[in-house]
C-alpha cells in the first residue's frame, strides 16, 4: 500500500498553522503562522529575530453612540473596547504560545483569554447587553421634565392662566400633609398642608412654599421661613415622641 508522502514544511505543524515567507534580519525565512486569521504583514515589517514575530488578527469594535461623546452634543461613537486574536508561538506562557484574545479597553488595559475565558466574556456581554436594553426601556418609559416647568412639577396640576401680560403658569408640587387623626376637632381635617409653587408671571416667580393651615388661612413661605417651620416641626416631633415614650414609663 502506498503512503501518502507528507510536505516536509507541514509536518508536525499543530493543526491551523501553516508556513509562510517572512522577513527576519533582511532574508526572508519560512516561519509558522495562523494564516487563516493572522492580517500581519510578515514579508514586509522586518523582524530582528523569528522570536520577535506577532501573529495578530482584524480587530472587532465595540462602539458606543453617545449623545455626550462631542462638545456639539452631535449623536456620535465612541470606541469602548476592541478584540482581536493572538498568538505568539515562543512564548514561554502556554496560554500565549496558543491561539487566544486580546480584549483592549478604551483605557489601553488589555486582557488574554483563553478560549473559554473569552467565551465567559461573551457570555457577559449577552448579559450586560440584556441589561442595557431594559435600561433602555426603563429610560424611554420615565416621564422628562416638561419644556418650561421645574422637576417637582406635578404633571397636569399646573394652571396656566391669563394675566395682564398674556397667558403665564403657576406650578405647583405635590402635597404635603399633616392629616388631623380621628377625633381631632380640626375645622379640617388638614392641620397644614403645604406645596411648592412658583408663577412666571408673578414676583415670586422663584418657587415658594404655599402653606394652609387648618382654618384655612395660607401664606407663602420663603426659604428662611419654611427653615423656621421645618425646625419648628421637628421639635414638637421630638416632643411628641418623648410624651409617647412617657406614656409607657411607670410612676415613681
Ligand atoms: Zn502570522
Ligand atoms: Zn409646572
Amino acid at each position: 500500500m502506498a503512503i501518502q508522502a507528507t510536505p516536509t514544511d507541514q509536518r508536525n505543524q499543530p493543526a491551523g498553522l501553516s508556513i509562510v515567507s517572512a522577513l527576519v534580519n533582511g532574508v526572508q525565512v519560512p516561519v509558522a503562522c495562523p494564516a487563516a486569521w493572522c492580517t500581519e504583514n510578515h514579508t514586509g515589517d522586518e523582524r530582528r529575530h523569528v522570536e520577535d514575530i506577532d501573529h495578530v488578527s482584524d480587530n472587532v469594535d465595540l462602539n458606543a453612540p453617545a449623545f455626550n461623546s462631542s462638545d456639539d452634543g452631535i449623536f456620535d461613537q465612541r470606541l469602548i473596547a476592541y478584540a482581536h486574536l493572538g498568538q505568539d508561538l515562543y512564548a514561554s506562557d502556554p496560554n500565549m504560545r496558543a491561539a487566544h484574545v486580546r480584549v483592549e479597553d478604551r483605557g489601553g488595559e488589555a486582557s488574554y483569554l483563553t478560549p473559554d475565558q473569552a467565551d465567559a466574556f461573551a457570555g457577559n456581554l449577552d448579559a450586560f447587553a440584556t441589561q442595557i436594553r431594559t435600561l433602555a426601556h426603563t429610560a424611554r418609559g420615565t416621564q422628562a421634565v416638561e419644556p418650561g416647568h421645574y422637576p417637582w412639577c406635578t404633571p397636569g396640576a399646573c394652571a396656566i392662566y391669563q394675566g395682564d401680560e398674556g397667558p403665564t403658569v403657576e406650578h405647583r408640587s405635590a402635597d404635603a400633609t399633616i392629616t388631623a387623626p380621628a377625633g381631632f376637632q380640626a375645622s379640617k381635617d388638614r392641620i397644614l398642608h403645604a406645596h411648592l409653587v412658583a408663577d412666571d408671571a408673578y414676583e415670586f416667580g422663584a418657587p415658594a412654599v404655599s402653606a394652609v393651615d387648618a382654618t384655612g388661612s395660607g401664606t407663602l413661605l420663603d426659604t428662611e421661613a419654611l427653615d423656621q417651620l421645618i425646625d419648628q416641626t421637628a421639635n414638637a416631633l421630638t416632643q411628641l415622641r418623648a410624651m409617647r415614650l412617657h406614656m409607657q414609663a411607670a410612676q415613681a
